[in-house]
């Protein structure tokens, strides 16, 4: 039943126009991650580059470039986090700094050294250390890639109780597109926004860095002060005045709906064990009319709660939004919850 946990998505939506941000702060998702590795392997040193090819570049393919070498590195972090194995990965691509904060302070806002500022220097110290295996430099080189363009993306860097924005919902243009959460605005709408193909916006990006770089190149490596930067793009450019206010007057909507969403894994959880149940008896051929009776529970079990829950999650939409084309959809969905057949 997924419909329900879009609903409750939508529940959270609120018109919050965009009508400025500023092009100062480009962030990332696949592609920009890809710019990132692009305009730093341009950026690289004839030994650097040696280097580089050397750790990065497949024994199945050791003529491809140090940028396609790099582009690779750069999005591998991204899908690590999401197996298992590598779960507590996950908060090392970003910082948590309140908007209240004045920027990056290590004691406050990474007391156990996990997060996207500490790490980068966890990473270079591996990765200039030559008695380290190539296996372990490799892998320091690949998350380095990665965490300076998270470091960069504004959104990684600061915090309004929103997890990053993550709960803040935007429509974008006239306000009629599909609403996305703040902190995807800023990873894929803004990398969007640069240009058409990908070299349409290296170039772009290519051209802004330009004048900077000479003075940049010898300046040291320096994470808290990125970090400090982007939190301070993001408290002037990313959090506007609406979008705080949006924040102030849904945060409790929002927590319902939370609650709502876990409620709703809750019922297809336990759907989930009463079909088990029921192929279970299916296998055991027990006979139709005991199979059905199961059957009957499972779909009043699950019909009474989606109705609850449904209700729940329209109240809140109500409340926090008014849009009557989107409404309608939901409320659509609340006649049809008699109809439905989960098993
Ligand atoms: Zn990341």
């Amino acid at each position: 039943m997924m419909k329900s946990n879009r609903a409750s998505t939508a529940a959270l939506v609120a018109t919050v126009f965009f009508a400025s941000w500023s092009s100062g702060a480009l962030a990332w998702k696949e592609e920009g991650h890809k710019l990132v590795a692009q305009l730093a392997s341009e950026l690289l040193t004839p030994a650097a580059k040696e280097q580089i090819k050397k750790l990065l570049n497949p024994d199945d393919a050791p003529n491809i470039t140090v940028a396609e070498a790099m582009k690779t590195a750069a999005t591998k972090p991204d899908e690590l986090r999401k197996e298992k194995k590598y779960k507590e990965t996950a908060k090392w691509h970003f910082v948590t700094i309140p908007l209240s904060s004045d920027g990056y302070d290590r004691d406050q806002h990474c007391p156990k050294s996990d997060c996207v500022v500490e790490k980068i220097t966890y990473y270079q110290n591996i990765l200039k250390d030559q008695t380290r295996s190539v296996g372990e430099r490799k892998e320091a080189l690949t998350y380095l890639i990665h965490f300076v363009g998270d470091i960069h993306q504004p959104l990684h860097n600061a915090d309004n109780g929103d997890t990053g924005g993550n709960e803040v919902w935007v429509s974008v243009g006239d306000g009629q597109g599909e609403p996305i959460n703040l902190h995807r605005f800023w990873d894929e709408n803004s990398v969007k926004a640069i240009g058409n193909a990908f070299e349409d916006k290296a170039k772009v990006l290519r051209s802004k860095i330009q004048n900077e770089y000479q003075g940049l190149k010898n300046e040291p490596v320096n994470p808290g002060a990125w970090a400090t930067e982007s939190f301070k793009l993001a408290k002037n450019n990313a959090y506007t005045s609406e979008i705080l206010e949006y924040w102030k007057e849904n945060k409790q909507d929002i927590k319902w709906a939370h609650e709502f969403n876990k409620k709703i894994n809750r019922v297809n959880e336990n759907l989930k064990e009463k079909k088990k149940k029921i192929d279970e008896l299916k296998r055991l051929r027990y006979s139709d009319s005991e199979i059905h009776k199961k059957e009957e529970e499972a779909r009043e079990y699950y019909i009474s709660q989606v109705k609850i829950i449904n209700r729940q999650i329209i109240a809140v939409y109500n409340k926090t939004v008014k849009k009557k084309h989107n409404l309608a959809e939901y409320i659509e969905l609340e006649d049809s919850v008699d109809s439905l057949k989960p098993l």
